[in-house]
């Protein structure tokens, strides 16, 4: 049962001019399908092979000789929760349970904002930052290349990917205003409020 690439939840002008199509281009066309093409040849043959995405990350997590499977099975993961959080015209508020937690565990809508946007700005090099579930509480983190929330028991709720090649093309260096343009126009409530 190979691992396949899903196609993007939208067109790829849909995002413009915030990610461009060029970008998508590269990052789900290129980057993204290297992640499945190169986990696809290591499981081959394996007892992985016939395991669901999850379970080859929770399994690979813990072992040092399969390090190489668990960057490309995370990364294939990452991206594909990464593109569903986003969506044409998005940005805005959070409604419902998703406002009413988020206010709880953070205090304020605008502080959680500015806790997530922190920690994507500041990981150092490549890697991710999330809102996740940890029991009833809801966390900000950030994780380093291709590590994920799955791998430590965590149920994630929306990413931003922070490797230079989810920006770099239309933003060059200025991560921060990539950050800003995913919260403010891009960024889909409707499926984080749905990971709930
Ligand atoms: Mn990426």
């Amino acid at each position: 049962m190979a691992i396949v690439l899903p196609d993007l939840p939208y067109s790829k002008d849909d995002l413009a001019p915030y990610i461009s199509a060029n970008t998508l281009d590269f990052h789900h066309g290129k980057h993204h399908n290297a992640y499945v093409t190169n986990l696809n040849k290591l499981i081959a043959g394996t007892d992985m092979e016939n395991l669901s995405l999850e379970d080859i990350i929770i399994k690979s997590a813990k072992d040092p000789a399969m390090t190489g499977i668990f960057n490309n099975g995370a990364q294939v993961w990452n991206h594909t929760f990464y593109w569903n959080c986003m969506k044409k015209n998005g940005g805005g508020k959070p409604s419902g349970k998703l406002a009413e937690a988020i206010d709880k565990n953070f205090g304020s809508f605008e502080k959680f904002i500015e806790e997530i946007k922190n920690a994507a700005v500041t990981q150092f090099g490549s890697g991710w930052a999330w809102l996740v579930k940890d029991g009833d509480s809801l966390k900000v983190m950030k994780t380093s290349n291709a590590d994920t929330p799955l791998a430590h028991g965590l149920k994630a709720l929306l990413t931003i990917d922070v490797w230079e090649h989810a920006y770099y093309l239309d933003y060059q260096n200025r991560r921060p205003d990539y950050v800003s343009a995913f919260f403010e126009n891009l960024v889909n409530w409707d499926f984080v409020a749905s990971n709930l």
